[in-house]
């Protein structure tokens, strides 16, 4: 018996990694014949100073309302455009709509977009630049954010990084603490802000060191005059811990979930938070 319950779970197990494999292609399929400019659309996640709790900006995250597949969560969609040079015509779409919105803010409050690693080569920041620069957008109240293994080597994206900071555009490295980047590559690196991963946030007070490390990631930071910001904040009692640990900026469904361009805009004005994610 035990012999054909393993053979069954392998015919799961395939079964089940097919499906995700054709989901994948058709996702693709439609990702590429996609009109992006109409089906992309962006939320914007609230970002305040752990201090003193004032809004100092947001995060754009994109959403893809497809007329074939419904709503595409990013964690699915990302990976596939990353496949290809459709990642471009995201990234871009999703900047233009960002900063088109972040517009009408006040100049206080800043935006960070996201970026992939294919949009590090020269080319493609050139063109992403020239783009920028067209929207007549502050360069100072702008950053690109970049996780920690998306990065990749140091030769590769050096003249990359430079060129963002000749512009006056911040960098942010995403998602820190799960990839392998050494003092030394940060020190290098020299972003302006670390985003510490919420895995880490997720897991204060559970006594397995999360405390730990936070503090050294936040070291860290303050070594290579970077701020520090701690992702995934979704409770209270967080936010105080987060503050004591030495985080400069807090991010999270307990600061605010993400939210329309329309509902930013009332949080900026009003304070007021719209219900729900
Ligand atoms: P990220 O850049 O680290 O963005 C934060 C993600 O965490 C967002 O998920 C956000 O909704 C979620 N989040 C925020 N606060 C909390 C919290 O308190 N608890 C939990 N559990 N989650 C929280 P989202 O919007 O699904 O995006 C997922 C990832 O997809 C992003 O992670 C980013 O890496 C990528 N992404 C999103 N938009 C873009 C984009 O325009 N371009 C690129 N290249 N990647 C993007
Ligand atoms: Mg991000
Ligand atoms: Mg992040
Ligand atoms: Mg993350």
């Amino acid at each position: 018996h035990a012999k054909e319950a393993g053979r069954n779970q392998v015919a799961i197990f395939r079964a089940e990694h097919e499906v995700q494999r054709k989901r994948g292609s058709h996702v693709e399929q439609v990702l590429r014949a996609a009109k992006l400019e109409e089906e992309l659309y962006v939320l914007f996640q609230p970002i305040v100073d752990a201090h003193s709790r004032q809004l100092i900006g947001f995060e754009a995250l994109a959403r893809w309302n497809s007329p074939v597949l419904g709503q595409v969560f990013p964690s699915e969609f990302i990976p596939i455009a990353e496949r290809s040079d459709v990642i471009h015509a995201v990234t871009r779409s999703v900047m233009n709509k960002a900063v088109a919105q972040a517009s009408r803010w006040p100049a206080q409050i800043s935006l960070k977009v996201n970026l992939s690693a294919r949009d590090l080569s020269p080319p493609r920041m050139l063109e992403l630049l020239e783009q920028f620069e067209h929207s007549g957008f502050d360069a100072a109240r702008m950053s690109f954010e970049v996780t920690e293994t998306a990065l990749g080597s140091l030769d590769m994206i050096l003249d990359t990084v430079a060129l963002v900071k000749t512009k006056g555009i911040a960098l942010a490295v995403d998602d820190f603490g799960i990839g392998y980047s050494s003092l030394s590559y940060i020190h290098k690196l020299k972003p302006d802000l670390i985003k510490i991963d919420r895995s880490f946030v997720s897991r204060l007070g559970k006594n397995d060191g999360a405390e730990a490390i936070i503090e050294t990631i936040v070291a860290m930071s303050r070594n290579v005059k970077a701020s520090c910001l701690a992702e995934g904040v979704e409770e209270e009692a967080q936010i105080d811990a987060l503050e004591a640990l030495g985080c400069d900026q807090l991010q999270g469904f307990a600061i605010g979930y993400p939210m329309s361009g329309a509902e930013a805009l009332v949080l900026i004005e009003t304070g007021e938070k719209p219900p729900s994610g």
